[in-house]
């Protein structure tokens, strides 16, 4: 008898996802309805969009000039004869019985998309970007016997996304998505919201036992309305083929599957006939779209300030780490204002000396500096304290008080009392230092006679750190700053403790 010891199979998980962004142009893909996502059911529809005979379809040069930039974004080649084609199938969405989609001539392919992840930078192939019409969309009421159908949707622009099954973990995946919508509203061709259906995810996942090159048989998932949907849907496809999988029992053809929300599963879905022949042909109503290179050109000048052109400068022109320059990338309101304010706290740095040094004295310190005024924005500045005009207190304020916490003038706790009264009072924030009493007590003198009376009134924790009950110091520490009302420098007040437990 042969007696098989069961390995451990050691699988990867192959990736590859469609992203559908819907384009915001004020009107739709091929005729002049508003575009708008909040009108009230088919009010937004015209004979073009709902499909009538004889009418013509009219590209949005908008949209095709927007798809284009978008393709130059994501570093993908351009097809400058381009067309649209008719993808035929039916379904109750789809008045006209076709889709305007584009088959064999994307107006983008292969590109690239680099990201860092976990302080590794990452690329992942894009294999093609096309721009498509949506459908309509269907409302099945709880209960109800019938359908409803809305087509404001109908004939709205979409482009879609398609990669290369590079993504190897929902992590990574999960932050291609995050990527893609930032760069959309950096290009501002999208507002990218996922709850909104503005962006719309669907994955193609497999495994296979690592080392192998060839592709197994993947379950298409869909229904990922969110970052989090993504990153357990396919956290869970992928425990779910491997248990196939080492049950000997490995899918052997491909499936489409949904991403329940509320039992957070996927499920496997009863989908139309294997749609493999849609029966593309071109689309005789609208003629070839020549894109000529001057118009690429113009259209490249729009993709100059991406979301990694800025990760970039936040490295290299302030020394911001991953953490911080991410941070500041996802919020370009707030991204805008950090710089002002470095430029407004290398002005108070150069009125204290002379322009040389303080220039030396940046180029020594930034990566510090920088960090900690990133720090500060990113955990003080709420989005509630913002209107619509953008931040609540103008850049030179900040920098100035910034300014005032690095010389040891104010300390962190006092910023922050400080910031809420500039946002309140409008003053600045030397003043409101002096109003409000927060110069900091740096006076060594003031702070030890401070440190000998807690000293003389907690003598038995005294003798507890001296025992060895090292932890108890704080505790002295922080009488300290009670007794200065929170003024006192806490460094000074630290060393002040120390040397008089030495005593
Ligand atoms: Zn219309």
């Amino acid at each position: 008898m042969h007696l098989s010891v069961r390995k451990k199979l050691e699988l990867e998980a192959i990736i590859g996802l469609e992203v559908h962004v819907q384009l915001k142009t004020k009107s739709k893909m091929f005729c002049c309805c508003n575009n708008r996502d909040d009108q009230p059911p088919n009010s937004a529809i015209c004979p073009i969009c709902t499909g009538q005979p004889g009418t013509l379809p009219l590209p949005n040069q908008q949209a095709i000039d927007w798809a284009v930039m978008t393709a130059l974004a994501l570093g993908c080649q351009i097809n400058q004869e381009s067309k649209f084609d008719r993808k035929n199938y039916f379904y109750p969405d789809l008045p006209k019985g076709y889709q305007i989609s584009q088959y064999d001539k994307p107006f983008g392919f292969s590109g690239t998309l680099r990201l860092p992840i976990d302080g590794q930078e990452k690329t992942f192939r894009i294999h093609r970007l096309h721009l498509e019409e949506d459908a309509g969309k269907l409302i099945h009421p709880t209960g109800a016997d019938y359908s409803l159908v809305d087509l404001n949707r109908a004939g709205t622009p979409l482009m879609e996304i398609v990669s290369e099954p590079d993504f190897r973990t929902p992590a990574e995946a999960k932050a291609y998505v995050q990527e893609l919508q930032l760069i959309m509203r950096y290009l501002g061709v999208s507002d990218a919201d996922m709850e909104k259906g503005h962006l719309r995810c669907d994955a193609n996942v497999s495994l296979r036992p690592k080392g192998e090159s060839q592709l197994y048989p993947k379950s298409e998932v869909k229904n990922m309305n969110s970052f989090k949907a993504i990153e357990r849907a396919l956290a869970f496809e992928i425990e779910r083929q491997r248990g196939l999988w080492e049950d000997g029992s490995a899918p052997t053809t491909g499936s489409t599957r949904g991403w329940n929300e509320s039992t957070q599963k996927t499920e496997d879905q009863r989908t139309k006939e294997k749609a493999a022949d849609y029966r593309y042909f071109p689309e005789p109503d609208i003629p070839p779209i020549i894109i000529s290179d001057e118009h690429v050109a113009t259209l490249r000048e729009g993709t100059k300030a991406l979301p990694s052109d800025v990760r970039r400068r936040l490295r290299e022109m302030y020394g911001l780490d991953e953490k911080n320059a991410d941070g500041l990338v996802h919020d370009p309101g707030l991204e805008k204002y950090f710089e002002e304010v470095v430029t407004e706290f290398r002005g108070y740095m150069e009125s204290a000396g002379s322009p040389d040094s303080a220039r030396r004295d940046w180029e020594a310190t930034k990566s510090r500096r920088s960090q900690s005024i990133a720090n500060w924005l990113l955990n003080r500045i709420s989005t509630e304290h913002r209107g619509e005009h953008g931040l609540p207190v103008p850049a030179t304020d900040i920098g100035r008080m910034l300014w005032m916490l690095d010389q040891g003038e104010i300390n962190a706790p006092a910023s922050t009392q400080i910031y809420e009264a500039m946002i309140k009072t409008k003053k600045g924030p030397h003043a409101l230092m002096q109003e409000l009493g927060l110069e900091q007590m740096s006076d060594t003198g003031a702070i030890s006679q401070a440190v000998q009376e807690v000293m003389a009134n907690n003598k038995k924790v005294v003798a507890d750190v001296k025992t060895g009950k090292t932890a108890a110091m704080q505790f002295l520490v922080g009488q300290v700053m009670k007794a200065t009302k929170g003024k006192a420098n806490p460094t000074v007040v630290q060393a002040a403790v120390k040397k008089a437990l030495e005593q």
